[in-house]
């Protein structure tokens, strides 16, 4: 055949196939601009929840992510330090501590004070934006005698990646808005980014929102109008704390909270008539009333029972709110959290499980006394600093550099003590709440109680020069380090067991195991194929798989993969 009649006939051929294609307007309906992308952050909440109260579940609060949207049932933070600060950046920057630069809430930081830890967010170049009179701190014009001491304002100051937000807003220059609310600063500034419009979190004593300096100098007017308005007095009447002065304790820890932080946000979005500029714009409403609660009663209680049902209906309202304003089809949505939780040491040791409470003042002690044996007999030297913030424990290098003790030989010292010093603790029965029985007493009491006992120590060195087992432990390990100045080791106490002292106590998170690791992930919106997803995956997925479907680029930091299996195929996403 003459080549010039094959390339017509080619032609003609593709012209036919292109005709028999479905509708091209179906394939251009998936633009990748959603109006709106809420991420809804859940402070504290173990992946196991949903699975648990599911049966519980009514309209589309939990069931628009379980039944309509694509639910992945086992997602696990993939780091050690399983905390707050470090979650709400991950989730943001899709990157974990070893990128985004946040290891803990707070962290002894030898650039900045050896006076005290600094917060993930405080920063001293701001000040707070419009707090009540009763609030302001001494450091300010205006304060009262009684004010607390010192009060910095907060920025993102820390945060070393750039979030989901960020990229949206360098990909439209700026016209994409984002903007995080929560009850707690780290978690309202760090998953939003550093460009963010805004973050909005609350005065702790007042209840009524608040921001920093870095965003603006004074609250715009509805969200001074939100403080000002009957929502602080319903919320403290919904809580029985009624005309408190602490909102956050009393008021944080129940129910109340919920809808009253996704009340603020529903006026953030209409007051800022987001999703109404021909671009994608993003909120993060982290709700912390459930971490508050959890740490005090635990995962196993009535009251958590009632936080997940009331939350799923606080959902169901802020969902249906969101369709009426925009239509769902217009929105993506995720849910996730930023950390699990240990059940109460005493519930878990009464099933056989060896969890239990480890009193690291005692520990402290020894470790000191036997460093001043060795090192300054008589002198009293505290070679550790003070308040263990597991997993890390802080060492004073500045006691160890006037000895001419160098890091490697410090930390090697410690690390070789510390479970020396948890082993010589006495074994004592693990600590429960007293007001909640556990369910099931057994297996039979003769048994003896479990011996608090470390399971690793790293050094700052091992971990910071990557001398670690070449296996996914390894891996898990080195993202959870990021480098403040200051020297410390990592101890990794046995899973179940936590810090604490005394007969009765709460619960916490903070470890490389499981149950302080998983958390949900789920999406709702027009590109993501309704199912159950039993794929391991992280919270990292969540930027990455948003960033790729909106066209933008991935965080600077991040490690996630594009969650491709929940994705429809293009064609099918209808007009
Ligand atoms: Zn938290």
């Amino acid at each position: 055949m003459h080549p010039s009649r094959r390339i017509f006939l080619a032609s003609l051929l593709a012209l036919l196939l292109a005709f028999a294609s479905p509708a091209p307007a179906a394939a251009q309906a998936f633009v990748g601009k959603p109006k709106l992308i809420v991420i809804v952050v859940i402070d504290q909440f173990r992946g196991d929840y949903l699975n648990r109260d599911r049966d519980k579940f009514k309209g589309r609060g939990f069931n628009l992510f379980l039944k309509d949207g694509a639910w992945f049932t086992d997602c696990y933070y993939d780091y050690a330090n399983t905390k707050t600060a470090p979650g709400h950046a991950t989730i943001g920057t899709g990157a974990y501590s070893d990128g985004h630069g946040i290891e803990s809430n707070e962290w002894w930081d030898a650039a900045r004070s050896f006076d005290a830890k600094v917060s993930s967010v405080e920063d001293q170049r701001y000040q707070l934006v419009d707090l009540p009179h009763d609030s302001i701190p001494a450091n300010l014009p205006g304060a009262p005698d009684w004010a607390a001491k010192f009060v910095v304002g907060s920025s993102p100051l820390n945060l070393r990646a750039t979030t989901l937000g960020d990229e949206l807003r360098l990909a439209t220059n700026g016209k994409s808005r984002v903007y995080g609310v929560s009850l707690k600063d780290r978690a309202a500034i760090l998953p939003a980014g550093q460009s963010a419009n805004a973050a909005y979190w609350i005065d702790n004593a007042s209840g009524q929102f608040t921001t920093s300096t870095y965003y603006m100098e004074h609250l715009p007017a509805w969200a001074a109008a939100f403080n000002s308005g009957p929502r602080i007095a319903q919320a403290e009447h919904e809580a029985n704390a009624d005309g408190t002065t602490q909102f956050y304790e009393l008021v944080g820890r129940t129910p109340a909270a919920n809808s009253y932080e996704l009340d603020f946000a529903k006026s953030l979005i209409e007051s800022e008539k987001l999703g109404q500029n021909g671009v994608t714009d993003l909120v993060v409403v982290s709700l912390s009333a459930n971490d508050i609660q959890g740490h005090q009663f635990g995962p196993d209680s009535d009251f958590e029972e009632q936080m997940i049902l009331g939350l799923d209906k606080d959902l169901d309202d802020f969902n249906g709110w969101l369709d009426k304003k925009f239509g769902l089809d217009n929105v993506w949505l995720a849910l996730t959290a930023d950390h699990g939780i240990a059940p109460i040491a005493g519930d878990a040791a009464k099933l056989g499980i060896h969890a239990n409470a480890i009193d690291f003042d005692k520990v402290y002690d020894k470790v000191n006394k036997e460093l001043n044996e060795r090192h300054s007999k008589d002198e009293h030297l505290q070679y550790l600093l003070p308040g263990a913030d597991l997993p890390y424990i802080a060492l004073d290098k500045r006691v160890f550099e006037k000895l001419n003790i160098p890091e490697k030989a410090a930390e090697e010292e410690v690390a070789q003590l510390l479970p020396q010093a948890v082993a010589s603790l006495d074994p004592h029965p693990a600590p429960f709440f007293k007001t909640i029985p556990p369910p099931v007493f057994e297996p039979s009491q003769q048994r003896l109680p479990t011996s608090p006992h470390v399971q690793y120590v790293y050094t700052r060195q091992q971990l910071l020069s990557g001398a670690l087992p070449p296996s996914e432990w390894g891996t898990l390990l080195a993202h959870s380090v990021a480098d403040h100045g200051n020297w410390w080791v990592m101890a990794v106490v046995d899973a179940y067991q936590m810090a604490g002292s005394g007969q009765f106590a709460g619960t916490n998170h903070f470890s490389p195991w499981s149950y302080d690791r998983h958390v949900p992930l789920a999406f709702y919106g027009a590109p993501f194929l309704p199912g159950e997803y039993h794929e391991k995956v992280a919270p990292v997925d969540l930027a990455v798989t948003f960033a790729s479907l909106a066209g933008v680029n991935h965080p600077s930091a991040s490690v996630g993969r594009v969650l491709t299996e929940a994705l429809k195929p293009k064609l099918t996403i209808q007009p």
